[in-house]
């Protein structure tokens, strides 16, 4: 993997990153911002020049001189027992650590795993992910059911699920990851 580090004025260190995939594309981590080019394009070329300024052009509505601090595994553990109380759902142990391809999973004995990446998550994914989880504790599969807690919770959930999936294309997780799916 190649990186490259550059400073735009007025933005966060923007890091040019060379790996094996087909197109571009960019994203912002509480570090800067991290531009993604196929191996075989040169992080000089024309098109990645333009790449990176009509992003840059895009993000600058956005207030990204301050990039939100991220979360750490307390504000996980936090959030979780924030979450618990208000469904109401008894947690009887929550672990977190490296997980493949889920963000998250749930046992039916009340074990909650989160994967430690969601700390690179806005919070307003993370409560999502967490509120899933928790709700699948009352409801373990995504019928009516589940619809309807999930709402009942958080209102704005399908646009976060949408949100979250968008973050996860732009991002350059090698797995391709769902919400864990995944009563075990
Ligand atoms: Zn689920």
């Amino acid at each position: 993997m190649n990186h490259q580090t550059r400073d735009f004025e007025g933005f966060p260190p923007l890091k040019i990153v060379s790996q094996n995939r087909r197109t571009l594309a960019m994203r912002v981590t509480p570090a800067g911002i991290q531009v993604l080019i196929p191996a075989d394009l040169d992080a000089e070329s024309p098109q990645v020049q333009a790449f990176v300024e009509a992003s840059l052009e895009k993000l600058s509505g956005q207030s990204l001189a301050a990039p939100p601090e991220q979360l750490s595994v307390t504000d996980l553990h936090n959030r979780v027992k924030i979450w618990s109380e208000r469904i109401d759902v008894p947690v009887k142990r929550v672990q977190v650590r490296a997980m493949r391809n889920k963000w998250a999973s749930c046992s039916t004995s009340g074990t909650l795993t989160l994967s430690t990446d969601l700390v690179e998550l806005p919070m307003n994914l993370v409560d999502y992910i967490i509120c899933h989880e928790l709700v699948h504790l009352r409801v373990p599969n995504h019928g009516k059911g589940f619809r309807a807690l999930m709402s009942c919770y958080l209102s704005d959930w399908e646009d976060r699920e949408r949100r979250l999936a968008r973050w996860i294309a732009s991002s350059d997780q090698k797995v391709t990851r769902n919400q864990g799916h995944h009563m075990t």
